[in-house]
């Protein structure tokens, strides 16, 4: 092949004319338009310095301004105190699995269940002391949220998933303990208000609704580091990160200027706003999943989530022709996860209600 015909292979896709694609998957998932935007212009000239931000160094003065800014921004938009610190980290949400216990449990911890994900935490823990499971909705598939647990004062830390992504449940209260909480927000980080200083740690990968995968959002209160007597290895220590503004060793440098950019969309649209669009987008969808005899919602309906509906058709022979037509109305990722069966709809913040009304408009015709 000549260069030209190489070229050629790796011409952009027509993608952008296409008409609008409704883009419900339950991660990676829909950004802001802006935040993509920027993330193009910025592959082709990064802050004026006609390099793209893939070859640059992380540690000019152009890309620590991004790393500054994006770890600022998450303390601006929670409120939070010098207290608290923010890193950025490599290896998803699944590495802060170990890594909580790694830096936090000396002896034991306590651990709600609720899903796939609680329990992967839960594994992990174990490696490292006694897991005390106080609370665990396995007994119906996770299909409600635990309440009405005690939780052990004498234990290290508990610990939450606030959003559980594969069975559509959300924690809509949370309360108050008298020892750490660490939550796994992976899911509905910035979907709406929150207290984060009830919170002593919380994690996220970035891909459900911050930004691309490849970054994980820590933020830590200070005062729950330097506990535990074993040894941490650099990369698993977070006083290690902290002290080096999660520049240890090279960062998720795209990833994280792209979470910058979803930031400043949120900051700009306000969490108040962000929350209420979120909430009609909820309602427009559950009071179909209601209303239509065809379907069924598969979580207690005080625990549904705002972020991932799931939900079955009552015959669910018709599930193919279901996924036919949607696909047939540029709606994309609403096929369930294995777990479950049936549909979920993730609607992260960047999901526009008018693709959730696209959504109900099939599945009232259908
Ligand atoms: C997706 C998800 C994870 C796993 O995230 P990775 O970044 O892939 O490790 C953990 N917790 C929750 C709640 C999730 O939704």
């Amino acid at each position: 092949m000549d260069l030209e015909a190489i070229r050629n292979t790796f011409a952009p896709s027509k993608s952008k004319t296409m008409s609008k694609v409704h883009n419900f998957s339950a991660g990676p998932a829909v950004l802001p338009q802006e935040a993509i935007d920027a993330g193009i212009s910025a592959l082709q000239n990064f802050a004026n310095t006609g390099l793209s931000i893939l070859e640059v160094s992380h540690r000019g003065k152009e890309y620590v301004a991004v790393m500054d800014e994006a770890r600022h921004l998450v303390k601006k938009l929670w409120g939070l105190d010098d207290q608290y610190e923010v890193m950025y980290l490599h290896g998803g949400a699944s590495t802060q699995f170990l890594m909580v216990a790694y830096n936090l449990l000396q002896t034991k911890a306590a651990y709600v269940d609720t899903g796939v994900w609680s329990s992967k935490a839960i594994k992990e823990a174990k490696l490292f002391g006694e897991v005390d499971v106080i609370a665990s909705s396995k007994d119906k598939n996770y299909t409600y949220v635990p309440t009405g647990y005690t939780i052990p004062s004498d234990a290290d830390y508990l610990h939450l998933t606030s959003n559980n992504t594969i069975y559509g449940t959300q924690m809509h209260q949370f309360l108050t303990a008298s020892i750490p909480v660490v939550c796994d927000m992976s899911s509905d980080i910035f979907s709406r208000r929150i207290d984060a200083t009830k919170f002593d740690l919380i994690y996220a990968g970035a891909q459900k609704n911050l930004g691309p995968a490849g970054a994980t959002l820590v933020v830590i209160k200070k005062d729950l580091l330097g506990k535990v007597t074993r040894q941490i290895p650099s990369m698993m220590d977070y006083k290690i990160h902290i002290a080096k503004e999660s520049m240890f060793n090279t960062p998720p440098a795209f990833p994280v200027y792209v979470v910058l950019q979803t930031l400043k969309w949120i900051d700009k649209t306000g969490i108040e706003t962000i929350e209420n669009r979120n909430k009609a987008k909820a309602d427009l969808l559950y009071n179909e999943i209601d209303r239509n005899e065809a379907f069924i919602g598969t979580v207690a309906a005080n625990d549904r989530s705002w972020m991932n509906a799931t939900f079955l058709l009552k015959d669910e022979s018709r599930n193919e022709a279901f996924l036919e037509a949607c696909k047939e109305a540029n709606i994309s990722g609403v096929k369930g996860h294995r777990s479950v069966g049936g549909f979920r709809a993730s609607m992260y913040n960047a999901l526009e209600l008018d693709s959730v009304q696209a959504l109900v408009n099939v599945m009232q015709t259908f």
